[in-house]
């Protein structure tokens, strides 16, 4: 097949052979907010490229080379690169912070960079992200923690290391950018171009630069913990100390500093080795001074994202198990015209119960009928054809067992199908739990 249009370098499609595993980590992740207080919000897929130059920030890869964005008359838009510069202009602009605080709430959304595309990497990805708005608290910042752990818990992930930093707030980085400038300065004809320019209006950038020779030299640059003030020190040190109270286990990475601008304080990575090179399945951290950066009054925020991708990436790789691909619990075979108006009546009734009820619409032999019900794993069979019509009862077939059953084509059809499926399902997980033992 040669087909004329494919879809863009970066993005990937998913096939519904492969959407169980998408439900299975949207559902982890729904149940894991939920349990958690938090609450679901939507927001545009474009905003305002004005939004993102002011939270994400100006000499941030996402602003300097990763952004989609649009003319539009006189408008410039751009595609969300993420979802917390979106989720707080929705929370500021409908008035939730007048509300009782914190505010929780979550995403699960697609995010778009123009990124090199390679494994781990995509150009559109998927993010589910939580944010808390409205506490200052080191408690706020280990319950985030706590609510990443338990979603990877949940998930069945093993071996992903939490790694936490501290960036200070606006007080301390003053100092450290400083101490950043003088370290840096011997050393410019090697930074890149992007880094040179970050020297003067925000060196700490250049510690994220991906390019191999930045981050060489950028290894044997002071830290930012040398540098906190005593707030943003006792908050680390008190979040620290609950993250040991809740059985967290983590390790302090001075080297963190996390890809976006508006991040103050706490910043915190899960970081898996089994994916490769993009192992950053989970990242977030505090930001105070987003809200106001947007124009509302100082309310201190922090939040996380995991990237989707990465999760079932690790999944598969870690053996984790998905939940199970939608089946057919009933396929009926009929033959004849008068036999398709039966079945789609019977198909009616039986998902009327909930229960997915397919027949044939191919006008396909009983043989190639037969051999569809088996490809698809249907789990149950109904055979009907003139005789069975005539007589008002059919077989039905349990595909897995071979077992037939004489069914009843009157009103009781439903309620008999319904308790020999049950039946069947139960004497399935029951073998099931044989094998466990
Ligand atoms: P990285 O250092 O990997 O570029 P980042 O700092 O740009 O990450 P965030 O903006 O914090 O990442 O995004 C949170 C999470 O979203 C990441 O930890 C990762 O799991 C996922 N993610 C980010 N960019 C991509 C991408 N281009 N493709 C797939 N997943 C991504
Ligand atoms: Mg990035």
């Amino acid at each position: 097949m040669a087909l004329i249009v494919q879809r863009p370098l970066g993005t990937a499609d998913v096939t519904p052979a492969e959407i169980h595993k998408w439900y299975t980590v949207e559902q982890v992740a729904q149940d894991t907010a939920r349990v958690f207080g938090f609450r679901e919000i939507r927001f545009p897929t474009f905003e305002n490229t004005d939004l993102f130059l002011r939270s994400v920030g100006e000499t941030t890869d996402v602003v300097q080379k990763e952004m989609y964005s649009v003319m539009a008359k006189e408008s410039r838009f751009t595609l969300r690169p993420e979802g917390t510069a979106g989720t707080i202009r929705a929370v500021m602009q409908n008035g939730m912070l007048n509300d009782a605080l914190p505010q929780k709430v979550f995403y699960i959304t697609s995010c778009f960079r123009h990124e090199k595309p390679q494994a781990g990497r995509l150009r559109e990805f998927h993010q589910f992200g939580a944010e808390m708005i409205g506490s200052a608290s080191p408690a706020a910042d280990a319950e985030m923690i706590s609510m990443a752990h338990t979603l990877l818990e949940s998930l069945g992930l093993r071996n992903i290391e939490l790694n936490i930093n501290s960036i200070g707030c606006p007080a301390c980085r003053a100092e450290y950018h400083k101490a950043l400038k003088e370290f840096f300065a011997s050393k410019t004809s090697e930074l890149c171009g992007t880094c040179l320019g970050r020297l003067e209006k925000n060196p700490m950038r250049i510690l994220d630069c991906k390019s191999p020779v930045c981050s060489g030299i950028a290894k044997d640059a002071p830290v930012i913990t040398d540098y906190l003030c005593e707030e943003c020190s006792d908050h680390f040190a008190q979040l620290k100390e609950l993250l040991a109270a809740m059985n967290i286990e983590y390790k302090v990475n001075p080297k963190i500093v996390r890809g976006l601008d508006y991040y103050t304080k706490t910043v915190f990575e899960f970081i898996t080795t089994d994916i490769g090179a993009q192992g950053t399945v989970l990242a977030g951290g505090r930001y105070d001074g987003l809200v106001e950066q947007l124009g509302g009054t100082p309310t201190p925020a922090l939040g996380f994202a995991a990237g989707l991708e990465r999760l079932i990436m690790t999944m598969e790789k870690q053996g984790c198990d998905f939940m199970e691909q939608e089946k057919c619990d009933l396929y009926i075979v009929p033959m004849g015209a008068a036999a398709v108006k039966k079945s789609a009546e019977i198909a009616g009734l039986v998902r009327a119960e909930g229960y997915t009820a397919e027949y044939d619409l191919m006008n396909r032999s009983l043989k190639a009928q037969m051999k569809y019900a088996n490809k698809t794993g249907a789990a149950f069979v109904l055979v009907l054809g003139d005789n069975e019509l005539e007589a008002k009862k059919a077989r039905l077939k349990n595909m897995e067992s071979g077992e037939e059953t004489e069914i009843s084509l009157d009103d009781s059809f439903t309620e008999n199908f319904s308790a020999i499926a049950m039946a069947a399902m139960f004497a399935a997980e029951e073998t099931a739990g044989m094998f466990n033992l």
